[in-house]
């Protein structure tokens, strides 16, 4: 993770953006234009139909849509790894390793760099497992099964410790996000079935 918090707040969902949501769907965080630095006015443009970022200076319109968490649920026999998290929000408490893509990168190659950066684990990706909605922060998850190559971990900077879980040891009142629980009580639900599918769900 490059930026200093991945996954974050409000309670159920996700990462901390430097500004407040001010209304549902709608974050009006952008107020310079970044194309020429111009102030920006929120107003729906003649072809569209809903409120934009728009430079008052050069017209620039500034899209802001949904961004894509992606991460892994990294299994070990019958354990489950997670990380416990040395970054705001939600410090000290447990999450599975997730974070932002970033441009360049498929779902698939997102999954396994955030694993690889939490935990310094290496995993083989098992296949798609969970695809959570989050609109009230305008976030889509997307959890990959993963089965670790081996338990030599080397947790990175974000992380306090990374240790295995089985089912009955998960900490699931210490867990830092609702998307990570959602994804963990579907993956052992499978596991129980003796097959796992694909789920989706969306966050309140
Ligand atoms: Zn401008």
């Amino acid at each position: 993770m490059t930026r200093a918090n991945n996954l974050g707040p409000y309670d159920g969902s996700i990462m901390p953006r430097r500004y407040t949501l001010c209304v549902m769907f709608q974050s009006r965080s952008i107020r310079h234009c970044r194309a020429c630095g111009g102030e920006v006015t929120y107003r729906v443009p003649a072809d569209d139909n809903r409120e934009r970022a728009v430079c008052a200076r050069c017209a620039t319109v500034h899209y802001e849509n949904p961004v894509n968490v992606v991460g892994t649920v990294p299994a070990w026999e019958e354990r489950i790894l997670l990380c416990r998290r040395n970054i705001e929000p939600r410090y000290g408490l447990w999450t599975l390793p997730a974070g932002f893509m970033e441009i360049g990168e498929t779902t698939e190659t997102g999954a396994l760099r955030e694993t690889e950066e939490e935990a310094g684990a290496r995993v083989e990706l098992l296949g798609l497992f969970s695809v959570l909605n989050v609109v009230r922060v305008a976030q889509v998850h997307f959890f990959y099964r993963a089965r670790l190559l081996d338990t030599d971990f080397a947790p990175g900077p974000e992380t306090i410790e990374a240790r295995l879980f089985t089912e009955a040891e998960v900490p699931w009142d210490q867990l830092a996000f609702r998307t990570v629980r959602e994804t963990l009580v579907r993956y052992f639900d499978d596991r129980r079935r003796g097959h796992f599918g694909v789920h989706s769900a969306d966050i309140a």
